[in-house]
């Protein structure tokens, strides 16, 4: 956890007091901590949000488990859902006042000037820093954030809406939004969880007809309610023949974190179709056949989160009523077993700590 000098020139709102609740990796083997640590205080370019929800991501839990090949170094603080009120602003802060309402996302600083950056890309700068991975983020009572890199949440969202939206929502509206999907598309979704409760409805929002696909009937019932046409049970059938049976999906969005739903998803595809890899499972590998993959024409494309830009456009559609967030509110002391309940899918889409 990385601590930065104090600046004479920040401005302070309310009394900051010097420690925080946080909940704290100490090691990929060892349960969360939740425990006090200094607040941190914001240099220059930087502000300091007083969270008042966090959404628990999977990919918090492949933080706190080291399961990717570039992993985070301990201590650290995970979350990329974090929303709350501007509370400090370090020197030369002008993009938000104090008192604002911000989403703190995975993409917490790019350095906007490369060609990604330039080019509507920061999502790819190589410059850029991770919120709850390579920086401290939203698991704690505040988080300190560039300025550059949060986004204001509007009036009428609720904080305990935009923190999924924040990560869940921002990714699946990016993943439909590469798949290319129009409105005489079948897409097919896997994985009906945090993100993919969302992706479901971004495809609908994108005029598409859209195939859920999970291994709990719950979920699947969930998904039906949030606009699905079709819904396929991958424990109890193969999507691949339900999906081709349709006619193939001209999308298909993998969400679910295991390699074999990629295949089945891939699978799944008419001849055209585009698969998005979002989902990052610890199994880093799946097989893809060359000699199917070149004679129809397909498309394989991996997403990564989206742009403030993207995360703007979220919140406005939410802001006109045209999503709806499963959540369930939790305390952050519970991080431990809501980790453990996320895994066994015993949880309604997403998970939020309440601060
Ligand atoms: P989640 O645990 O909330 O949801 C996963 C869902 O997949 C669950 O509903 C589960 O029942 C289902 N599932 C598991 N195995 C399945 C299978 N074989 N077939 C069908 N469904 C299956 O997770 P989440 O928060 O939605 O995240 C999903 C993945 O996306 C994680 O690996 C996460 O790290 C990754 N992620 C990627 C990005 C990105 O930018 N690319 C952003 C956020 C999250
Ligand atoms: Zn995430
Ligand atoms: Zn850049």
């Amino acid at each position: 956890m990385s601590t930065s000098t104090y600046e004479d020139t920040a401005v302070a709102g309310a009394e900051t007091p010097a420690l925080m609740k946080a909940a704290v990796v100490h090691s990929f083997t060892e349960p969360l901590r939740f425990e006090e640590v200094a607040t941190p205080v914001p240099g220059e370019g930087e502000i300091l949000v007083r969270i008042e929800a966090s959404g628990l991501c999977h990919t918090d839990i492949h933080a706190a488990h080291g399961d990717w090949p570039v992993k985070p170094t301990p201590p650290f603080v995970p979350g990329h859902e974090g929303v709350g009120i501007v509370e400090q602003l370090g020197a030369g802060v002008t993009q938000v006042v104090l008192g604002d309402r911000v989403a703190v996302p995975w993409l917490g600083y790019a350095c906007g000037s490369c060609d990604h950056c330039v080019s509507g890309w920061e999502t790819l700068c190589t410059e850029q820093r991770n919120t709850g991975y390579s920086v401290d983020g939203g698991f704690a009572e505040f988080v300190k954030a560039s300025a550059d890199f949060v986004v204001r949440v509007p009036d009428g969202v609720d904080p305990l809406d935009a923190a999924p939206l924040t990560c869940a929502g921002v990714t699946t509206y990016k993943a439909v939004k590469v798949s290319g999907a129009r409105s005489s598309d079948l897409v097919a979704v896997f994985g009906i969880g945090g993100l993919g409760h969302l992706a479901v409805q971004y495809a609908r929002i994108a005029g598409a007809r859209v195939v859920a696909v999970d291994l709990q009937d719950d979920k699947l019932a969930l998904a039906r309610e949030l606009g699905a046409d079709f819904t396929v049970n991958a424990a109890k059938e193969d999507p691949a023949a339900v999906i081709q049976a349709l006619g193939g999906a001209d999308a298909a969005i993998a969400l679910a974190v295991a390699p074999k739903a990629f295949r089945t998803a891939y699978d799944s595809l008419r001849r055209g179709g585009t698969l998005v890899f979002v989902a990052l499972p610890a199994e880093n590998g799946v097989e893809i056949p060359i000699f199917e993959t070149v004679l129809n024409g397909i498309t394989i494309v991996g997403s990564i989160v989206g742009t403030r830009t993207d995360l703007r456009e979220v919140f406005e559609l939410h802001a006109a009523g045209r999503t709806r967030v499963i959540r369930e509110e939790r305390p952050l002391a519970e991080v431990n077993e809501a980790i453990a309940d996320v895994e066994a899918g015993r949880v309604p889409a997403r998970v939020v700590f309440e601060l």
